[in-house]
This record gives C-alpha cells, sequence and structure tokens, in this order.
C-alpha cells in the first residue's frame, strides 16, 4: 500500500506443497465417486483462475450417503467403544497437524484469505477442535449431559465459505465424539479443504461412511437438510436460508442448530485503552476481510473521543497490505466471490447515498480476482442499512454515544446477537455491560478469540443452539437441550 513507509519485500509460500487434481468426485462410504449432477468450477478469487472442477451431488447422490452414513452408524460407528472412537479423533487431530501447511496453502488458494490467518488461526483451530472432542469421546457420562447420553444417528450439516476448513471441524468433531455419523455439504466456492480432509479420514482409517461429503451447491444442500433419514442438522450461513431450513425441519424429528449472520457492537469507552483499542477494532473487521459472522461491524464510540480514535484508527489502517493471499505479509487477501464483491459495493454505496462518510485508505489493488479496500464510514446513524445489514465484508461502520445505557440500548438495536466487545478500563463496568447485551460471546478488550472449550452461537436472527465446548456435544445428543 503506497501510504506505507515501510515497504516489504514479497515473501509468497510456495504453492508447490498442494496437488490440485484435475477433478474431483464425492465422498461417500470411504470412497471418491462421481457425482451425477452437471460439474462445477472453483476458483482462486485472488488471480480468477480456475483451480479444479468438483462434482455436483444431486438427491440421488445424497441418498447414497445418507444409507452410507446410517450402515455406518447402525454397524460400527454406533456400536464401537467410545474410547475407541476417540483414537480416531485424535489419529484426525494428529493428521491434520502433519499436513497443516498443506491445508494452509489450499485453502489460501481456494477462499482468499491470507496466508497469516489460514496458517496460524484456521488449521491449528480445526486441528485444536479434533483434539478437544477426541478427549470428551470416552467421557461423556460426565458431561453433565444425564446418565449415558446416546448419540442421535445421521447428521446432515451444511457449511459456508468463511472458513471452509474451520467450520467442517466445528461440524464433524462434535458429531463423531458423540458417536453421531455425518453426511456434509462444504460451500460451491470453498470445497477443495473439504475434499483434502476426505483423504485423511482415509490416511486415518476411518471406517467407511463414518463421514461423507457432497459437494454442491444450495440444491445440494437442501437435499441433505430434507433428506427422510437424516436424525440432526446443523447448518452455518445466511440468515434467509437458515429460516427456509427452519421451515424445511418444522414438524420433523431433526434436532436442529443455526449459526446465522451477525452486525455486532464493539464498545469503547472513554476509558480504554486506545492503541488496543484499535488493534482490537482492526482485528475485529478486518480479519478474514470481514467475512466473519461475529465480525465487529458496528463500531461504538464514546462520543469524547471519537475523532482521536478515528484518527489513530485510520493511522493504523493505512499501515494494512491488502494483496497476494499467499504472502506472508499480507494482512487483507481477496473477497471470495464476485458475488459478494457485489453486495459489498452495493452496501456501501447505499451507505454513502444514506449520507454516511465513506472512508479508504489509499490502497492499490490487483488488477485482477476480486477486492475491497479496508473501509470506515463514520457520521452513521442506527437507521441506515450500513448499521442494520450484515455486509460480510471489510467495511466498519460507526456510530457514537454519550452514556453507558445509551451504549447498551444502541448495541441491542438489532435484529442479530451473536457477539460483542467493550473497550475499557474497568472491571465492574465490562462484568454490568456484558450482562446487558443480547449477544452469544462477548469479548472485553479484545475481539474474535475462538477457543473450541467456549461455546459458539446466538441470540434472535443469529440463530440457536451451541457449537463448542460442553453445550456443543448437547446438540449432538438424545435428550439432552443445547441452549
Ligand atoms: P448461504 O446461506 O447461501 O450459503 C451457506 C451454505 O448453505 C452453502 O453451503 C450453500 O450452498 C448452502 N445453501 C444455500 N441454499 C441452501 C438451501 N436452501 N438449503 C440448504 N443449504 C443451502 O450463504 P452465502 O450465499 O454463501 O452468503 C450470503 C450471506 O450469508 C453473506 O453475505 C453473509 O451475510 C451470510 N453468511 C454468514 C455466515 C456465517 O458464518 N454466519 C457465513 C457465510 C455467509
Ligand atoms: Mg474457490
Amino acid at each position: 500500500m503506497s501510504s506505507n513507509p515501510f515497504q516489504y519485500a514479497p515473501a509468497p509460500e510456495s504453492r508447490s506443497i498442494v496437488d490440485i487434481a484435475p477433478s474431483y468426485g464425492l465422498f461417500i462410504d470411504g470412497e471418491f465417486v462421481d457425482g451425477s449432477g452437471e460439474p462445477f468450477k472453483t476458483v482462486n478469487p485472488a488471480t480468477e483462475e480456475v483451480l479444479t472442477e468438483v462434482s455436483t451431488g444431486t438427491a440421488a447422490d445424497v441418498d447414497r450417503a445418507v444409507a452410507a452414513a446410517r450402515r455406518a452408524y447402525t454397524r460400527v460407528w454406533g456400536p464401537m467403544r467410545p474410547a475407541d472412537r476417540g483414537k480416531y479423533l485424535f489419529r484426525i487431530a494428529r493428521l491434520l497437524q502433519e499436513r497443516a501447511r498443506e491445508f494452509a496453502v489450499l485453502e489460501s488458494l481456494d477462499n482468499g484469505k491470507p496466508i497469516r490467518e489460514s496458517r496460524d488461526v484456521d488449521v491449528p483451530l480445526a486441528a485444536a477442535h479434533f483434539f478437544y472432542h477426541a478427549g470428551w469421546a470416552d467421557k461423556l457420562d460426565h458431561a453433565g449431559l444425564g446418565p449415558n447420553p446416546r448419540a442421535l444417528g445421521v447428521a446432515g450439516q451444511v457449511i459456508p465459505w468463511n472458513f471452509p476448513l474451520l467450520m467442517l471441524a466445528w461440524k464433524v468433531a462434535p458429531a463423531l465424539a458423540t458417536g453421531n455419523t455425518v453426511v456434509l455439504k462444504p460451500a460451491e466456492t470453498t470445497p477443495l479443504t473439504a475434499l483434502l480432509f476426505a483423504e485423511i479420514c482415509r490416511q486415518a482409517d476411518l471406517p467407511p461412511g463414518v463421514v461423507n461429503i457432497v459437494t454442491g451447491a444450495g440444491d445440494t444442500g437442501r437435499a441433505v437438510v430434507e433428506h427422510g433419514d437424516v436424525d440432526k442438522v446443523a447448518f452455518t450461513g445466511s440468515t434467509e436460508v437458515g429460516k427456509s431450513i427452519a421451515r424445511a425441519v418444522a414438524g420433523t424429528r431433526k434436532k436442529l442448530t443455526l449459526e446465522l449472520g451477525g452486525k455486532a457492537a464493539n464498545i469503547v469507552f472513554d476509558d480504554a485503552p486506545i492503541d488496543q483499542a484499535v488493534e482490537g477494532i482492526v482485528q475485529g473487521i478486518f480479519f478474514n476481510q470481514g467475512h466473519v459472522c461475529c465480525a465487529g461491524s458496528r463500531l461504538l464510540v464514546q462520543e469524547s473521543i471519537h475523532d482521536e480514535l478515528i484518527a489513530s484508527l485510520q493511522r493504523r489502517i493505512g499501515t494494512l497490505r491488502v494483496g497476494d493471499p499467499l504472502d506472508k505479509n499480507t494482512d487483507i487477501g481477496a473477497i471470495n466471490s464476485a458475488e459478494q464483491l457485489a453486495r459489498i459495493r452495493e452496501l456501501s454505496d447505499f451507505g454513502e447515498a444514506e449520507g454516511a462518510n465513506r472512508w479508504q485508505p489509499t490502497c492499490e489493488l490487483p488488477e485482477r480476482g476480486f477486492w475491497f479496500p479496508p473501509t470506515v464510514f463514520t457520521d452513521v446513524s442506527p437507521a441506515h442499512r450500513i448499521a442494520r445489514e450484515e455486509v460480510f465484508g471489510p467495511v466498519l461502520s460507526v456510530l457514537t454515544f454519550r452514556t453507558p445505557d445509551e451504549a447498551v440500548a444502541k448495541a441491542n438495536n438489532t435484529t442479530y446477537g451473536l457477539s460483542a466487545g467493550i473497550w475499557t478500563e474497568k472491571g465492574s463496568r465490562i462484568l454490568k455491560i456484558a450482562n446487558q447485551l443480547r449477544a452469544g460471546v462477548v469479548w472485553a478488550n479484545t475481539f474474535n478469540k475462538f477457543d473450541p472449550t467456549s461455546p459458539f452461537g446466538g441470540y434472535k436472527q443469529s440463530g440457536y443452539g451451541r457449537e463448542g465446548g460442553r453445550h456443543g456435544l448437547a446438540a449432538y445428543l438424545k435428550g439432552a437441550d443445547s441452549k
């Protein structure tokens, strides 16, 4: 970025560690098989280069996958000693670590996220989720979820493109640890790490049918969710699709968890350490290009420090490096798809049209690929679309408040309720405000911190059920309530 006085020499990670085949099938019953639908292409969003062609699973393919999962559940995985299930999960976790660099490069190629994040966040956290749940496999009696908790059966799982491998881990690890088998559908723009995970399942000698991966778009997802022999549905993605899934599942015996959108408030009080808060704001909204359901997309600043904070924030944003996701110096990578880029542009244009003030650093963007500079809107009012709707991109909306009560009222003035942040030096204020916020996760003097031991999930239109921690186990067990 030209405003940056320190220019870094490029430090590209080599892509030669990954071996992308010209085409991929579905992973059903331990084998790669052709899908019956029209294959689709997945691209590298940083270059628009086609990476490979992937099978589309039809309803008939999903049916085969569910049948394989049912057989594996009834004959092998369900009856297996819990400690043995744990051994498989430990093995998967170790294999993810051994092949971490390969997963990180592949994730950055298919998704556009910086290698620094896929290497240091996505892949280690995915392995951590398998390690954590491996430990639970033979201790479910002691999870406080009742005596002898029982698996549900076959789980149908649909995940988005923002954290492809990590969302897979959030879904697959707890399902397997609790004795369920799975049919998982990755997002259509980012199927490749799930297919590499299928290879890990084979390497780990996981019994065929325990994990099945069916690629495709929304129709394939619908076939998974609506399949009559699925006992549990777990979905992460947009609120709109989440609502349609809730309707489809209503009245069936299926258990459902929904992890949907968010519009988190990141609240900065006048006694907060400004430099730390600035780092937290940057981390909150520009991590993963802002493609984060719990992103701190609404900055609420106490009025008395507004100008000072915004000036610091702009200085800091001026040092962010936008560009090649495989460069180890890159802070902000590519927007995941042309469609998502169009949505970010549209909402940002609305922001300006509705009277907010757009600021972007001077920033040279690559010519090919999908890019959007880090963006800050000031003078945003709560009624503006950019204050209400999830942009799911590197766009921050700044609002102000005068009193703690006003901060809480504005923070809760949203149809969502996934996460929130509080920046203040006062511990008592953190506890008081956190109790008043209607959000599943509240971070204090930090943001976007994830850990497999900590439950994650939403209020209101952000969804229901929890993933992670002891609460997350309940979502995959009979009788246990995850809420
Ligand atoms: P989406 O909800 O359309 O897609 C998520 C997953 O659901 C994908 O695998 C998709 O193929 C599948 N799907 C689509 N229609 C389906 C249906 N009817 N039944 C079953 N599965 C279906 O999300 P998107 O189009 O990728 O993104 C749109 C918006 O969603 C974003 O702008 C953002 O606001 C939000 N989003 C939220 C999250 C999150 O983590 N909460 C993640 C991605 C996107
Ligand atoms: Mg892709």
